[in-house]
């Protein structure tokens, strides 16, 4: 895994170099398209720390970076500049972030994990319809109770089934025995074809699924499946503080992979990155773009050219070396705590390779819950589980504060 670390003055020239490769709305004759740059009256464009800025010249100037760049010969010419930033992006997270092979991915910036999920689950059910005539009730979607929402929301989109399988309540990971019941179930009702989804952690936990398990398990009984992995929180993490990982594109189960930029890697909202392995993005074209000259291919339509262009300067800042430093950083932060939290009795769950921990309800009073924003793991029932998520912001002081507080609690209290 490597990728080169860029200083300021690079970056900068890298982007606007783009920016003027772009087509120009200011100094050109642009005639045809329903877009602009950004509102001149909150948006001046001769702002003196524009020429330094080149995120913020990038989201003035406004580039849209709709459909999918990495593949096809017919493109937008318009905005060329800020999409090959794009394609470098989807190129450093598939190959170098998740080991795909040279030029063997497709990919482009969602709006987020939601999105990405929801185009992963398209994508596979219409690959099953037209590869195999599978009718709708024939498909489901696999995945666990842990899993986030999005995905149940991207089977109800799809009109497709969910299978939700059970998981251990203290180690998080899918029950065995529920996986051996509802698989041949389901078959027995007439499904054909699996969509697996496995988390690169989940939300709430952290927890990572078995997915070698889970891939035994469906070759072993000769099962139609393709596999999408959910690494909207993990993904830029657990690449990077577990060497080992099975969740790269070296293993042959793995079809895509959702990572989202807006969490871990500090960029604004709107920045899900979806990586997909070759000759699978056309299960969702929609001819009917006509007006688009590279047709289209994603869930969202117009998107901003500025929000991959901020991913990008993220990882090329710190390169690869500096972002794992940054990656272990949290981690160790996240061991001291658990450290602590063990020598105090107080039980919780953790991933070793992930920031969150999540901590037994009977150990948090709602008093510490409100204090450091805790979030529980349902608000509509009692919750059982309340989780820290170490986050860059988590400073040693605040740690040492709620660790302090917690004990006393414990301390003052029979659990
Ligand atoms: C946050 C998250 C999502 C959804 O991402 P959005 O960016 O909010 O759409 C999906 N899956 C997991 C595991 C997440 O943590």
């Amino acid at each position: 895994m490597f990728w080169e670390k860029y200083d300021y003055h690079h970056l900068k020239h890298a982007v606007l170099e783009g920016l003027s490769n772009n087509a120009n709305y200011s100094t050109q004759n642009i005639l045809g398209l329903p877009a602009t740059y950004l509102d001149e009256e909150i948006f001046y464009d001769d702002a003196p720390f524009l020429k330094d800025a080149p995120f913020l010249s990038t989201f003035i100037a406004n580039p849209n970076h709709i459909g999918c760049h990495t593949f096809g010969d017919k493109h937008e010419e318009v905005f060329k500049g800020t999409q090959e930033i794009e394609k470098d992006l989807i190129r450093i997270c598939a190959e170098e972030i998740f080991g795909g092979g040279q030029g063997q991915q497709d990919g482009y910036v969602a709006s987020g994990g939601t999105e990405a999920n929801i185009e992963a689950l398209w994508i596979y059910r219409n690959y099953f319809m037209r590869e195999y005539g599978a009718a709708l009730n024939q498909i489901a979607v696999v995945f666990s109770e842990d899993t986030h929402y999005s995905v149940p929301k991207g089977i109800n989109l799809l009109q497709i089934q969910g299978i939700i399988l059970k998981v251990d309540e203290n180690k998080r990971s899918i029950l065995e025995n529920d996986l051996e019941t509802k698989i041949p179930e389901a078959c027995k009702q007439g499904v054909r074809y699996f969509i697996i989804v496995q988390n690169l952690s989940t939300t709430m936990f952290g927890s990572v699924d078995d997915i070698m398990r889970i891939t035994e398990f469906f070759s072993l009984h000769h099962l139609n499946f393709k596999l999408h992995v959910d690494a909207a929180f993990g993904g830029f993490i657990y690449p990077f503080t577990n060497p080992d990982s099975p969740y790269t594109f070296r293993n042959r189960h793995i079809s895509s992979i959702a990572i989202d930029g807006h969490k871990m890697l500090q960029a604004p909202y709107g920045t899900g990155v979806f990586l997909v392995r070759k000759n699978l993005m056309p299960y969702v074209c929609t001819d009917e773009a006509r007006y688009i000259p590279g047709k289209d291919y994603t869930l969202c339509g117009s998107r901003s050219g500025a929000n991959a262009v901020c991913v990008w300067m993220i990882l090329r800042m710190h390169g690869s070396t500096g972002w794992s430093v940054k990656m272990h950083r949290l981690l160790d932060k996240t061991l001291y705590i658990c450290n602590e939290l063990y020598s105090a009795g107080i039980e919780f769950y953790r991933n070793r390779f992930v920031n969150i921990i999540a901590i037994k309800s009977k150990y948090v009073s709602p008093v510490l819950a409100k204090k450091y924003f805790l979030v529980a793991d349902a608000y509509d029932r009692d919750p059982k589980w309340y989780k820290i998520v170490v986050m860059p912001h988590v400073k040693q002081g605040v740690i040492d504060r709620f660790l302090h507080d917690i004990r006393n609690e414990v301390m003052h209290r029979s659990v």
